[in-house]
């Protein structure tokens, strides 16, 4: 019987982790009782682990099938990398490389073997020879018609279970529907597989929609405040991704584009240099992004409304798989929404689809936490508002549309519900155009009717109506606007109409571009560090995060680690990769704190207690550091420049020691005329606890530095 603590220091010494993610401990439990598994757990959520753990411990081998050939030879470095000795054999390999994977096998050297479906038969022969203690089977899903990603050779694989009965076989997949979990255990027959099925919230990913207005320039912006963050932007066609990564260029910004329309070779190269962190951005169709185990995708723009809720949550999936935060915006377009139903009335199976781009629609239409909406939509209820959507952060406010509804109606029906949406609105806003005047619309009653709304505006309230089901799309009618029975209920019987103010959204664009800054302490060692991984990896050719992830840079960041000891206790830090580059990492570290006169007081702790605790560190040093300067008379320029720290980072030192009980001279800071504005802000902004609406709120005349003060001020009373 295999002991737990075995199990956890495996854990720890090839993978660097402390803890178990939920679920994983269970499965792997599951393994080494001999017993077959369903996993069913989100895109990063940790299934690899599930089965590459417990490779380690078992006799023999394990074989894991896989069908993405081009991201074996990225797993198999990274079982390298920690430690784990693995290899691959599929088709596009040259017969040396095949001969030299039989001879490590041979000599029982290997422990973990990926194998792509369609090249089993090919090494039939080889693989009885092997003494096989586990079987993974990887994106299970690719066994089912029903999927989305069917590969025949899937179902050919319950051979396996026949040819290797003493092996525990373990199938993983992020598709949840019920009808494909099914297939799996049929056609694999593993009837009496244990199902385990984790939770698919994924906290770390914020959740926002916005409407499809200047899209590139939205990105644009969004880009600029985020320097070297790594993308995915989704697009529903090959020609969008070409032309958005060629204006993103045209800006400056190191962004690509990945279809597949574009040559094997190519695509393969461009997909290893985004894991290589040398692309930054990545502008492509749906055909991007499965298997990938790039660790710090920070953030996933939909271009396009996807086609359903399982490609969507897939796709964000993709952002923060190190579980460190992570963006995701999906941008909303009435146009989207027309074609996605065209193509869909068009295909076999039209009813379905219909179905799923109306749920895609009225989570991007959601007037409450989207999360909860999205948890629902795969059986999963939580109770409580995530506080990490743009609703959350921003619920809507209503007001009475009934007139302004009214007005609109009538418009429709003047034009006898003849004409699409942008004519509706140029009539209504007493356009001149060539279409209008054709028409003679301009001698229609209601003509002009609503001048007072600028035409985006007026295209989202009409949205917003269509929505509510006061007017609807005839799509089969070149897309006319027809009233339904419930408007009409507006216009003669007096029906009531409540819309959501637009104004939210209106405030919250801020002119300037603002970088982001990273307020973090010791951020600028995060930077360092990065610095120092690019360059290993670098010279040893080798993608960025086979050397540290990074969540494991962050930790450092935060446990700043000086011997090796201390260098294992951070997240993301095995046995191998503290042996490979602990020292250079660890004088890095040491060199930054002596430079900034670091104070790392450490507590002892009892060697009595088995866990391993985490050592308690003073921050206090550097605080006073810059305290002390300021008491003798420097300003924060000034000690900023004598600590080589950001001018950011040395009023926060000051604020600290001020909500410690030190004294600041406030007028240095903020007028008494500012402190009062960001105190009477305080009870104004939707969110008091983000920055960015107290900036926003006071016109942006007020900067992020004196609001930060006043409300230190506030906080002290
Ligand atoms: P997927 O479920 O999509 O296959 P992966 O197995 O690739 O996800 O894991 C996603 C990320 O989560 C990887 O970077 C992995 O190192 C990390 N991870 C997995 N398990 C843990 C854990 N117990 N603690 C911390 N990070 C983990
Ligand atoms: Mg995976």
């Amino acid at each position: 019987m295999i002991q737990k603590r075995e199990i956890y220091d495996a854990l720890k010494k090839y993978f660097g982790y402390d803890e178990f993610r939920p679920l994983q401990y269970d499965i792997i439990k599951n393994i080494f009782a001999k017993n077959d598994s369903l996993v069913i757990m989100p895109t990063g959520g940790g299934k690899s682990i599930c089965y590459q753990l417990p490779s380690t411990l078992l006799p023999g081998i394990t074989i894991v099938i896989s069908p993405l050939i081009a991201l074996m030879k990225d797993q198999v470095d990274g079982l390298n990398a920690n430690g784990i000795t693995a290899a691959f054999l599929n088709s596009s390999q040259s017969q040396e490389d095949q001969a030299e994977v039989f001879h490590l096998a041979e000599k029982k050297e290997l422990k973990i073997l990926y194998i792509a479906p369609e090249s089993l038969s090919m090494f039939d022969n080889f693989l009885k020879t092997l003494e096989v203690s586990l079987i993974a089977i990887d994106e299970a899903h690719c066994i089912s018609a029903w999927g989305h990603d069917f590969r025949p050779a899937y179902t050919r694989l319950n051979f396996l279970k026949k040819a290797f009965p003493k092996a525990a076989l373990i199938a993983l997949t992020a598709t949840a529907d019920k009808a494909t979990r099914e297939d799996i255990l049929k056609q694999l027959e593993i009837p009496n597989a244990s199902k385990f099925i984790s939770s698919f919230d994924r906290p770390n990913l914020s959740l926002e929609v916005r409407p499809a207005n200047d899209r590139i320039k939205q990105i644009v912006k969004f880009i600029q405040q985020r320097p070297n963050q790594s993308g995915i932007i989704y697009c529903l066609s090959r020609k969008t991704t070409e032309s958005i990564a060629e204006k993103l260029q045209n800006s400056g910004i190191n962004a690509a584009c990945y279809h597949a329309g574009i040559d094997h070779e190519k695509r393969a190269d461009i997909q290893e240099k985004f894991i290589q962190d040398k692309i930054d951005i990545i502008c492509a169709t749906v055909a991007f992004g499965m298997g990938i185990d790039k660790s710090n995708v920070r953030w996933v723009i939909h271009y396009n409304l996807p086609k359903n809720v399982e490609g969507y949550y897939q796709e964000i999936g993709r952002a923060g798989r190190d579980g460190l935060d992570s963006e995701t915006i999906l941008f909303h377009s009435y146009g989207d929404v027309i074609q996605l139903q065209k193509f869909a009335k068009d295909s076999k199976n039209a009813e379905v689809q219909l179905s799923k781009i109306e749920r895609m629609k009225q989570y991007a239409d959601a007037l409450s936490c989207r999360r909860k909406i999205l948890l629902n939509y795969f059986g999963e209820h939580i109770i409580k508002d995530c506080g990490n959507c743009d609703v959350c952060k921003n619920p809507p406010t209503f007001f009475d549309g009934t007139i302004l509804a009214q007005k609109i109606l009538s418009g429709i029906m003047r034009l006898q519900e003849k004409e699409p949406l942008n004519v509706v609105i140029d009539f209504l806003k007493g356009s001149k155009n060539y279409h209008i005047l054709e028409k003679n619309y301009q001698n229609l009653k209601t003509y002009g009717i609503i001048s007072d709304i600028k035409w985006k505006d007026l295209q989202q309230y009409m949205i917003q109506l269509i929505n509510l089901g006061f007017c609807e799309v005839a799509f089969h009618e070149s897309n006319h606007i027809k009233v339904t029975p419930l408007g009409r209920n507006v216009l003669f019987q007096g029906t009531k109409v409540s819309l959501t103010s637009l104004q939210d959204f209106n405030k919250k664009k801020t002119k300037q571009v603002e970088v982001i800054v990273d307020s973090s302490e010791y951020a600028e060692l995060y930077e360092i560090l990065r610095t120092l991984r690019r360059t290993i990896a670098d010279e040893k050719n080798i993608a960025p995060y086979l050397v540290f992830g990074d969540a494991a840079l962050r930790d450092m960041q935060k446990k700043l680690p000086l011997n090796v000891t201390e260098f294992l206790e951070v997240s993301g830090v095995g046995q191998k990769k503290a042996d490979t580059y602990g020292e250079i990492f660890i004088s890095e570290i040491k060199k930054y704190v002596e430079e900034n006169n670091i104070e790392i007081k450490k507590t002892t702790i009892e060697v009595a207690t088995p866990k391993k605790e985490r050592k308690k560190r003073e921050k206090g040093g550097t605080y006073k550091t810059s305290y002390n300067l300021y008491e003798q008379g420097l300003s924060i320029e000034e000690i900023a420049k004598e600590r080589k720290l950001a001018k950011t980072t040395i009023l926060g030192h000051l604020l600290k020691m001020y909500e410690m009980g030190f004294e600041l001279k406030i007028s240095d800071f903020i007028t008494d005329d500012e402190f009062a504005k960001v105190k009477k802000a305080v009870n104004e902004v939707k969110d008091p606890s983000g920055m960015k609406d107290f900036f926003i709120y006071l016109e942006e005349k007020i900067s992020y530095d004196k609001i930060r003060v006043g409300l230190a001020l506030l906080n002290r009373g």
